[in-house]
């Protein structure tokens, strides 16, 4: 791969969505939507991902600002990661979303990040970073699933030819509180639940999130239910900055008379999309708090783990992370 000079690409700065989406129509999968440009950049610099047009969205208004509505709090997918960890609303009645998005990255990234471009960006997988031609770049082959792969950070569940992981860590978040997405094309305006999506390889291993090339997600509903809820958020890494988790997790719950009337969690860094535990709200719900509940709780995250060779420290994480979650929220 010739790395010598970064590839030239059209910029366009469109300031409405219409605008915005007849170029990404024009350019289809040679367009590349770019917001806080924070995950694009890399790409870009690196040489590996080569767009023939930039769409620039930071100058459309509407996909901007957080306001409160009859369905929840709208979040455009413009607002910044700052923005987010020191809005008054998020910080009181959805504390884990400001709290995930207070630990992403560094100040000077989260004051340019988007909340849309952390949800949307790629995985980290070095491998393919690099521009190795792995099955997620069209080829035939996994170099992180080998006896020598380098797969400290990769999968433990719902592997499809591809390990890699979601690096986001605000994704998991909106997964526990069963955040709406809502995206746009030039055809009209479709939500999805946070849990659908985010897509697995074995839907399309080329993507990470039900978008398509001409798509623009617009804004994020966190729905009333969950507001005020007790919660929880954790990140683990091996650097306390400027560092991806290795298991972060995010935890919802409502609990009255000392019992869980409702939880929902879900951990990042385990699977290619955010992956909720069901199997520990089952176990969660009706039950009251404690450390028995803890243990149970902590036994069953991690059921159905296939390891790989340098990864096997997930499991006990995660199973702590539940546990901590439990006792914290
Ligand atoms: C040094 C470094 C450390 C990092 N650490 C972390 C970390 O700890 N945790 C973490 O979660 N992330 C981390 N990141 C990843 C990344 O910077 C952030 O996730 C950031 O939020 C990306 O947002 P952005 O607005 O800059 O996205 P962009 O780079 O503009 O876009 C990212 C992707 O999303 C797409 N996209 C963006 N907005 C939209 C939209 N509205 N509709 C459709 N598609 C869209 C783009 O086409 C692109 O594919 C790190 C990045 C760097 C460089
Ligand atoms: S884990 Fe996925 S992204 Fe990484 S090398 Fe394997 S196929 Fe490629």
């Amino acid at each position: 791969m010739n790395r010598d000079m970064m590839s030239s690409f059209e910029l366009f700065q469109p300031t409405t969505l219409g605008d915005a989406l007849e170029l990404l129509d024009q350019y289809e999968e040679k367009g590349w939507v770019y917001a806080g440009g924070k995950d694009s950049l890399d790409w870009f610099k690196d040489r590996v991902k080569k767009p023939e047009a930039l769409i620039d969205i930071t100058g459309i208004q509407e996909l901007g600002g957080i306001r409160e509505t009859a369905q929840g709090l709208e979040i455009g997918a413009l607002v910044t990661l700052s923005a987010l960890e020191s809005n008054a609303l998020v910080k009181q009645q959805y504390p884990i979303l400001a709290q995930a998005a207070g630990r992403v990255a560094s100040p000077q990234i989260r004051h340019a990040a988007t909340i849309g471009g952390n949800i949307s960006q790629d995985t980290r997988c070095w491998y393919y970073r690099y521009g190795l031609p792995c099955y997620r770049a069209g080829g035939n082959t996994c170099y992180a699933d080998t006896p020598e792969g380098m797969n400290r950070q990769h999968c433990l569940f719902e592997a499809d030819r591809c390990v890699a992981v979601t690096p986001s860590d605000t994704a998991p978040v909106l997964v526990a509180l069963d955040a709406r997405m809502v995206v746009r094309n030039s055809d009209g305006e479709k939500t999805y639940p946070a849990e659908e999506f985010f897509i697995g390889p074995d839907v399309d291993i080329t993507r990470m999130t039900v978008m398509q090339p001409g798509d623009i997600l617009t804004k994020i509903i966190l729905p009333k239910e969950w507001a005020g809820a007790r919660s929880y958020f954790e990140k683990v890494a091996d650097r306390q900055t400027w560092d991806f988790a290795l298991v972060n997790i995010a935890m919802a719950m409502v609990v009255s008379g000392g019992k869980v009337q409702k939880v929902r969690v879900a951990c990042g860094g385990v699977q290619c999309t955010p992956r909720r535990l069901t199997g520990v709200e089952d176990i969660m719900t009706g039950e009251a708090l404690g450390s028995d509940l803890e243990e149970m709780a902590g036994s069953v995250a991690s059921r159905g783990a296939k390891t790989l060779n340098y990864n096997h420290f997930k499991i006990p994480l995660m199973e702590n992370l539940v546990k901590r979650a439990i006792r914290n929220a």
